[in-house]
């Protein structure tokens, strides 16, 4: 018979029971204090190290945020920052509904075809050669060139005739990019085509000496700090192992990929950053201060490269570039493969471009231009959208290539003298994913990565101190701007240093930002806060119902006054979703916070909106930027230009079409 005690025992009785009434017990007993034990020192040391840089703060910063901190374990497991003024929630990358609608995807090679030409690099003579893998073959190559300047130049492309070359030809300087067609001797039939793209070192190149590090942007288009750890898990391990930054309090200050990139490239809030492209008296961004103009003046190399040419940043509906906007500039690149080679498609965007994934196009530009101007400071921009924006499940199938990449930028000596930044523009913004609850939060969440090189962390420790303090703190685009300024100037005080016209008292990262800071001071506007938990509400709430219809009155008023009604549909609220109202920060105030989500017809569009209803006018006070399109509506409004607009047109002539099905 088994003697066990579950009442307190003495020390006595309770030693006898486990040495003579069941030794198993006591095995299970002995194995449960050291679980609990390991488990309780684990979590403090996790806690303590996702925490260390909120524990690590002043006794006074301590006492105001002792007060906020809820359940001592909770803290971690459900915020990512959890300060006086902004409590920003965690989203778990593998809750039951989000693993429903993922699929991982594995990396396939786009082609099988062994290569008919590699390109080798001399590196005593800094030239390219071109060499073919086959005696019995011969191969051309088609210069690609910009189409010459004006206001064409940045969205055409000449493709030079092909002209046969012999084995180990040396590149020319002024060939920056080629596509390659090679046959057997004596017949015609192609048996390979192929493109490459050059990163030539100018002659008579002398590295400046200063130990300035160099830059670079590497950003995955669509990609949330959530999405990037769900679909992504190998490249998210190796920054962690690597002991890079991370800002798990980033937020995106505007909707989509133009206004975000526009803050962290120059500092302006949406209105200015419209202008620099709306304006009459511009013709193109050339005008519009882009940061890597002053990194320019500052004697770095600068580049630029992005796939997806048809809808690249600066060009879709903004009017581009008359002249290259950085010195090695990949546009006329991009177009010309777009345009000549096989392509195969993926949730509607060009993944494979003839033997290579699009996005190692962009991304063996950026390794090739980071080891040329390995010797001096360099600013490069390399962006992708063709493997996330559109799906964002299939982020998955590059992970492997991505460390793969970091692993060659770390071979390459590159980590040495880079502050890297690997980074997104916002999460989501349609989908599957985001109709999901937590959707509105991934939308609101880039990724936002920061690698220091060892010498920098030394040399200005502080700087790598408040980084990681900020971790945990509310970030926008504008801090990033200020800190890309920061590095230009690594040795001017902080007053003096260059702040964001779109925010004032944003400031660089290398400084801690405020505990007590908002959403406001961070330049994020009430639509894209994250700050401040949201409570369900009643979608037959009379409130609820009145605002409802009021914001689609709006959005009826904004298509009036932009005239176009008569190529827009008028519409209806068919049905209220969700409806839910914010944590209210003044209860004496007037205005409520609501979210709503409720579709309109025709076409049942979903909608979502942040507006304050004011309880006193019974009105909404809204901007209609802050109402949000979350279904999918890539055709139905191809009768406007404008990208606000967009959002609330569904032309009127594509109805019957629609109806159909
Ligand atoms: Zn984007």
């Amino acid at each position: 018979m088994t003697r066990i005690n579950y009442h307190i025992v003495g020390q006595h009785e309770r030693d006898e029971s486990l040495t003579l009434g069941n030794k198993n017990f006591g095995l299970k007993c002995l194995k449960a204090a050291l679980c609990c034990s390991t488990i309780l020192v684990i979590g403090l040391y996790i806690w303590k190290l996702d925490w260390s840089p909120i524990l690590n703060q002043s006794n006074a910063q301590n006492k105001i945020l002792s007060s906020h901190i809820p359940a001592f374990f909770n803290i971690k497991d459900k915020y990512f920052v959890y300060t006086s003024q902004c409590h920003m929630s965690k989203v778990d990358p593998f809750s039951a509904d989000a693993l429903q609608v993922f699929h991982r995807t594995e990396y396939t090679k786009c082609g099988l075809s062994k290569n008919l030409i590699t390109v080798k690099f001399d590196s005593r003579k800094g030239t390219y050669i071109l060499h073919m893998n086959d005696e019995s073959i011969g191969c051309c190559y088609s210069p690609i060139e910009r189409a010459g300047s004006g206001r064409k130049a940045d969205f055409n492309y000449n493709l030079l005739p092909c002209s046969n070359f012999h084995q180990d030809f040396v590149v020319p300087q002024h060939v920056k990019a080629i596509i390659t067609k090679c046959h057997k001797i004596n017949t015609t039939r192609v048996l390979q085509q192929d493109a490459f793209a050059f990163v030539h070192q100018p002659r008579n190149n002398k590295p400046e000496k200063s130990k300035k590090p160099s830059v670079l942007l590497w950003g995955i288009d669509s990609l949330s700090r959530i999405n990037f750890q769900r679909t992504m898990p190998l490249t998210y391990k190796y920054l962690r192992e690597q002991l890079w930054f991370e800002l798990q309090g980033y937020s995106k200050i505007g909707v989509n990929t133009y206004p975000n990139l526009m803050a962290l490239l120059t500092g302006y809030n949406n209105s200015l950053s419209t202008k620099c492209y709306k304006s009459k008296i511009f013709d193109s961004l050339d005008t519009c201060h882009l940061i890597w103009k002053d990194y320019k003046q500052e004697g770095f190399v600068t580049a630029y490269a992005e796939d997806w040419a048809k809808f690249a940043t600066f060009n879709h509906p903004q009017k581009g570039f008359l002249k290259p906007p950085t010195d090695y500039y990949l546009r006329p690149f991009v177009m010309a493969i777009e345009k000549t080679l096989k392509s195969e498609t993926k949730s509607g965007i060009p993944y494979c471009l003839g033997r290579r994934h699009y996005a190692e196009y962009i991304y063996d530009y950026a390794i090739d231009f980071t080891k040329i101007f390995k010797s001096q400071p360099s600013f490069g921009l390399f962006w992708t959208n063709s493997f996330s924006h559109n799906s964002f499940s299939l982020p998955s199938s590059m992970d492997k290539r991505t460390v793969e990449y970091m692993r060659t930028l770390e071979k390459n000596g590159i980590m040495e003298n880079s502050i890297i930044l690997f980074f997104s523009d916002h999460g989501m913004r349609f989908g599957p994913l985001r109709k999901l609850k937590s959707g509105f939060l991934e939308e609101r969440m880039p990724n936002m990565y920061i690698w220091l090189p060892k010498w920098f962390r030394k040399q200005y420790a502080s700087f790598a101190r408040a980084l990681e303090l900020n971790r945990n703190r509310l970030t926008s685009n504008y801090d990033i701007y200020a800190t890309l300024q920061h590095i230009l100037k690594l040795n001017t005080s902080a007053a003096d240093l260059p702040r964001a016209d779109g925010c004032p008292d944003c400031h660089s990262i290398f400084f801690e930002m405020p505990e007590n800071r908002t959403c406001s001071d961070a330049g994020i506007s009430e639509h894209w806060c994250t700050c401040n938990m949201y409570e369900e509400s009643k979608t037959i709430d009379a409130v609820v119902k009145r605002l409802t219809s009021q914001l689609v009155e709006a959005t009826n008023e904004y298509l009036v006054a932009r005239n176009l009604t008569d190529v827009c549909s008028k519409l209806t609220l068919h049905k209220i979703v969700s409806a839910e109202t914010k944590e209210q920060l003044d209860a004496n105030s007037n205005f409520m916070a609501y979210r709503v989500q409720y579709e309109a017809n025709p076409k049942k569009a979903l909608f979502e909106a942040t507006t304050r209803w004011n309880r006193q006018t019974e009105h909404i006070d809204i901007d209609v930027n802050d109402i949000s399109r979350i279904s999918q509506y890539e055709n139905e409004p191809k009768c406007v230009k404008d990208m606000v607009a967009k959002k609330y047109c569904i032309c009127a002539k594509y109805i019957p079409i629609l109806k159909k099905h």
